[in-house]
């Protein structure tokens, strides 16, 4: 039996598929408890405390890993082939990668530790918008990718405070963002350093581009003040002017 948190769950035995929980703060949040039709996951004591996994009772169904509003739910497969294991992963972020897709494989920190091919994506019930991806990567690095990222060789930055790419941002559109807040709401272009100011009128060509509608009828994103950084002690003086 293991407690959730990276450290504990590196230890679990590793004969057949099963969840990886790294949930290490106690919060009052419960939704992976419910989640499990085999009564695998629980809370001892309180609902703050951190939950509790049974292995003896895990299938390594996945249904916890979209449950979990923190994506801190995984799926290790350690036997997946003679090369391989294999990870379930949730993903909210666009593009979606497609079953037999070679992607990039990220660590806890988001650095890349290698190269790995989508077996399926799941998309379950209600959470439509959190996908399992399940990816084959090389064995040993089960323990350590958890998360993926695509980038096709052919493809280039629009955003770069963001990586978001070109493909990333004409899928977006595709899949109904047609507002340059609603492409960032998708993909973070326009979130970063600059807050848009290099990437924005890109998205808007590409979205004119790929609606067929006139660039001037395309709603820009919201800005906000500051429109520039600013050292704190000027915004504590109140001045008008830098
Ligand atoms: S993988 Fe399936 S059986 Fe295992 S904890 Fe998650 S929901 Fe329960
Ligand atoms: S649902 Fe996720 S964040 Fe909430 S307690 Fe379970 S593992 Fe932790």
């Amino acid at each position: 039996m293991k407690t959730g948190g990276p450290e504990h769950a590196v230890g679990i035995p590793k004969s057949q598929p099963h969840a990886v929980i790294e949930c290490p703060q106690e919060i009052p949040c419960d939704p992976c408890v419910e989640a499990c039709p085999h009564g695998a996951i629980r809370k001892e004591g309180s609902i703050a405390s951190i939950p509790v996994l049974d292995e003896e009772l895990c299938q390594g169904c996945g249904e916890c890993i979209p449950a979990c509003p923190g994506l801190a739910i995984f799926l290790v497969d350690s036997c997946y082939s003679e090369d391989c294991a294999l990870v379930g992963l949730p993903h909210e972020m666009l593009p979606m990668p497609v079953a037999g897709e070679r992607v990039r494989l990220l660590d806890r920190c988001g650095r890349e530790v290698g190269v790995g091919t989508v077996t399926e994506v799941r998309l379950r019930g209600a959470y439509d918008r959190t996908a399992v991806v399940y990816v084959a990567v090389p064995r040993g690095l089960e323990d350590v990718v958890r998360a993926v990222a695509v980038l096709p060789p052919d493809d280039h930055y629009v955003c770069r405070c963001e990586e978001v790419t070109r493909q990333m941002i004409e899928r977006a559109v595709e899949d109904g963002a047609t507002t340059v807040d609603a492409v960032k709401r998708l993909t973070r272009a326009g979130m970063g350093l600059c807050q848009g100011r290099t990437c924005r009128r890109l998205v808007s060509a590409i979205i004119a581009e790929k609606t067929g509608k006139p660039l001037e009828e395309i709603l820009p994103a919201t800005t906000r003040p500051p429109l520039r950084p600013l050292p704190l002690d000027v915004i504590c003086r109140g001045d008008d002017e830098l």
